[in-house]
């Protein structure tokens, strides 16, 4: 019997893993990559247990383990006060999960590491530098247009994955509504070698809540001794990359978070996104599917996007194996609704209230989020409920339930 030819259209952090979980399932895999480089853009950094239990299963965790910085805590802080408001301690999740911590690790290094695995598979074929520009399909199959050197070639697959992040050609050649708003706010990325652990005795994973301006702190491996802390802040509405990230912008922005010197003499990048609340209207169409930020975007407060979509490749592969070997088709479809549906209750509520969190205004709402969340952490129950809320382990409940 002929092997199922899948073919995957993107190498980020959810294109990689997937490709790399299809391989080891026997799929015959071809991976799709415009870039001809890893993307080393300060993105994705913090992997939840959930998504570690994932990593292991595909081979992955020990080493990300390794690589990463464990952050057993995650914090929130009221930045005018610079008082600590809660620590949510991870150990509390020691008897569900082999994972009980968050491993902080530079996305682009996750998919390395997966593209280093997929290459022992000698069939695999990855085609970096290769852009797909469009598709049809047939009951026989799919057909992809690709791109390469200028050339225009075509690609015949058994069934295409779209995880071409947010912007997805695979989603627009399907016709497929890209649903919910963009943020007016730029979200803006400043990394420092600064020690901000000195600073503020804070933990590696940091909420600021401010209502002139939030921050959040984090601490990645980086390339250097002593590892970097990437600052996330919202850029004033309307003001444009140029000014936001001008030296003298930056400087001041970074000298507010400081008592003791200015982060920004340890700069060692900037960076700006724009900031989705969007799911796809459908994971599905025939014989292409769509997975990780092609299928849903949301803001970075709360760590999930990369995580929901690892979680998607997961149950993709998984689904698609148990088809190719006998079961229902509608577990295919089940993927589809599923996925969105925890996206949905998951992810993007969990963010939209995080940043509405951080952000709020009104003195009364916001001092009473803060003595709410400083009960919740001196609650072991409820800090336990919470840290399986945000770490996507009751997704994967939630997901199992619907399987
Ligand atoms: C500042 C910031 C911080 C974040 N922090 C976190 C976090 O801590 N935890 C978390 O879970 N998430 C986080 N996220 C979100 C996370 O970065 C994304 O969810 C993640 O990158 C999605 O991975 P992906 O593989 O779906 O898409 P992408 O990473 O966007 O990868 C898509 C790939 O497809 C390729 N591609 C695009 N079009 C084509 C085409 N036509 N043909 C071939 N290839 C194509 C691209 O070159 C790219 O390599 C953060 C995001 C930002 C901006």
């Amino acid at each position: 019997m002929s092997r199922e030819h899948l073919a995957v259209v993107g190498a980020g952090p959810v294109g990689a893993v997937l490709a790399l979980a299809a391989a080891q399932r026997g799929f015959r895999v071809t991976l799709i990559e415009a870039d001809q480089a890893v993307d080393e853009n300060p993105r994705a950094a913090t992997i939840h247990p959930s998504t570690l239990e994932m990593l292991d299963v595909v081979g992955l965790a020990d080493e990300v383990v390794r690589l990463g910085l464990v952050a057993r805590y995650f914090d929130h802080w009221d930045r005018p006060t610079r008082a600590l408001t809660a620590r949510l301690d991870h150990q509390l999740l020691a008897d569900v999960t082999r994972f009980p911590f968050v491993v902080q690790l530079e996305q682009h290094k996750l998919v390395e590491r997966a593209l280093e695995r997929l290459a022992e598979f000698g069939d695999a074929d990855v085609r970096r530098g290769t852009r797909a520009l469009d598709l049809r399909q047939d009951a026989a199959g799919v057909t992809l247009l690709v791109e390469e050197a200028g050339v225009e070639t075509e690609l015949q697959a058994d069934v295409v994955i779209g995880t071409d992040g947010a912007r997805s050609t695979v989603r627009k050649a399907l016709g497929i509504e890209f649903e919910g708003y963009t943020w007016p706010e730029r979200f803006l990325v400043l990394t420092t070698a600064f020690d901000f652990e000195a600073e503020f005795g804070c933990s590696y994973r940091n909420y600021f809540s401010d209502p002139e301006e939030w921050v959040n702190l984090f601490k990645v491996p980086g390339e250097e001794p002593g590892g970097r802390w990437r600052a996330v802040f919202p850029a004033p509405t309307g003001q444009e990359d140029d000014e936001a990230l001008s030296d003298d912008a930056v400087r001041e922005r970074l000298a507010r978070l400081s008592l003791h010197g200015n982060p920004a003499d340890q700069l060692l990048h900037r960076k700006s996104y724009r900031v989705h609340q969007r799911v796809a209207a459908s994971f599905r169409d025939r014989r292409v599917f769509l997975a990780g930020d092609a299928a849903h975007a949301n803001n970075p407060i709360g760590g999930l996007g990369l995580n929901c979509g690892i979680h998607d490749a997961t149950e993709f592969v998984r689904a698609l194996a148990d088809v190719s070997a006998g079961a229902s088709p509608g577990l295919l479809d089940a993927y589809a609704e599923r996925r969105k549906t925890l996206n949905v209750e998951f992810v993007q509520q969990q963010t939209i209230a995080n940043k509405k969190r951080l952000e709020e205004s009104d003195p009364v709402k916001r001092a009473s989020a803060q003595e709410a969340m400083a009960a919740l952490a001196a609650d072991p129950e409820r800090a336990r409920a919470f840290l399986l809320r945000t770490s996507l382990l009751e997704s994967v409940d939630k997901s199992r339930a619907l399987v």
